[in-house]
């Protein structure tokens, strides 16, 4: 039976960079258990958002670590993380979205992200193909945008693929096809496809599957997948350039793909683990989105993908020790960022078990206790589910 400092249930973008940043710190023996192949899970289906707009504190300064680290990726990883600065608009036009929006830009700008706001009139001149106030009757007029220029998306393959090779060149071991199905907290027992091993600390990484591993050890990992449907749009004849959108109140976001877009479709959680495609973009997306960009009503639908995100209860990640059972360590439940945070994460999670302290950002906010000890803080920007 082997034996090893760190178990990583989970070979996904966050399993892979936690193993990456332990071995490059000096952690010998690192396993990754990945029941399929890396990346398979969510990791591959993400539309490699990397934004620093949000509503939490924690969720803001964990966005802007990322940031910096995606935009250092090429001189750490010595590949190309394909980072497209498309820059991020947020859209709202209801008042409650309004408030929200504004008291977001406002922590935004405290804790220092260059965000711009932008009014109807703004939003026309930067961006010619947004309509903020469409003529259709269902359109919502825009009353508040706001812009990050430096903000995009990466190319998830190849981030995916350069941190996966970093963490097997510092030394860590990424077994895929093989699935833990039973974990002994106390015993540091993790039962696999391949037989039983035993790790000093397991750290359980496994995005929407994480309520089901927490099943596995015996305890409450409040993790539940959200099936989201992504469409492609094309082709698009754009005026000018497009930012990756979110319209809070439209229920959609999309971003600029090739000569289309890809936008956001279904969310459905009575199948949340499932990644079959519908058969057409849900009407009311389609509508909210020929309202904002009149040019997409004359685009196909080019089929797309779906996958799981995996939300918690407040829509931020857990991260550390479980409150439980000592020894099992929490790295999930990113609500759909989790891409984004991962290299943030991965940093967290080693300085914290290598040394006790991390400092890469701050965990404390992303603590499992915090719906126990009532310290949970809601994300809320995000696009609502449509009508
Ligand atoms: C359509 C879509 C769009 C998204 N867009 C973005 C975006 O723009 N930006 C962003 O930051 N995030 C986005 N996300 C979210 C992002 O994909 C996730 O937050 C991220 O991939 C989480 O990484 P992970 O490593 O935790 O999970 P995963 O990549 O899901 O990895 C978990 C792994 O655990 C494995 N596993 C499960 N059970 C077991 C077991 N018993 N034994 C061994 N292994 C097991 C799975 O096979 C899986 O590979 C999106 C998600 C979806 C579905």
């Amino acid at each position: 039976v082997s034996a090893w400092d760190v178990a990583v249930v989970g070979g996904g973008v966050v399993g892979v960079s936690i193993a990456y940043h332990l071995a490059a710190a000096g952690c010998e023996r690192v396993i990754v258990l990945e029941q399929g192949q890396v990346g398979g899970g969510s990791s591959l289906r993400a539309a490699g958002g990397i934004r620093r707009q949000f509503s939490t504190r924690a969720n803001i300064a964990w966005s802007q670590a990322a940031h910096e680290r995606f935009g250092a990726f090429h001189d750490e990883f010595a590949a190309d993380p394909g980072f497209r600065r498309c820059g991020y608009l947020v859209l709202a036009s209801d008042e409650p979205s309004t408030d929200l929006l504004a008291g977001a830009v406002g922590l935004q700008r405290e804790l220092g992200v260059p965000v711009e706001t932008l009014d109807a009139a703004g939003i026309r001149s930067a961006f010619p193909d947004l309509d903020p106030s469409p003529a259709a009757a269902a359109g919502r007029r825009v009353r508040l945008g706001a812009w990050t220029e430096d903000d995009g998306y990466v190319d998830v393959g190849a981030v995916l693929a350069a941190i996966a090779r970093a963490a097997r060149e510092a030394g860590a071991v990424v077994r895929e096809g093989c699935g833990v199905r039973a974990i002994d907290v106390p015993e540091g027992r993790v039962q696999t496809d391949d037989g039983p091993l035993y790790a000093g600390a397991t750290i359980v990484a496994a995005g929407a599957w994480s309520g089901r591993i927490g099943r596995l050890a015996g305890v409450d990992i409040p993790v539940a997948p959200l099936r989201r449907e992504m469409w492609r749009l094309r082709p698009l004849a754009a005026r000018g350039p497009l930012p990756w959108t979110i319209d809070l109140d439209g229920g959609f976001y999309f971003r600029p793909d090739d000569d289309g877009i890809v936008a956001s479709g279904a969310l459905s959680r009575s199948d949340g683990l499932a990644t079959h495609l519908g058969r057409e973009l849900p009407r009311a997306v389609r509508g909210a989105l020929e309202g904002r960009l009149p040019a997409a009503a004359c685009a196909r639908e080019r089929g797309g993908w779906a996958g799981s995100v995996e939300v918690t209860p407040d829509g931020g990640a857990l991260i550390g020790p479980h409150p439980d059972a000592d020894g099992l360590w929490l790295a999930c439940g990113f609500s759909g960022h989790g891409f984004m945070h991962s290299l943030v994460a991965g940093a967290v999670m080693a300085e914290w078990l290598l040394d006790g302290k991390p400092s890469a950002a701050d965990p404390h906010p992303f603590r499992a206790g915090r719906f126990v000890d009532g310290g949970a803080a809601p994300e809320r920007l995000h696009q609502r589910p449509p009508d």
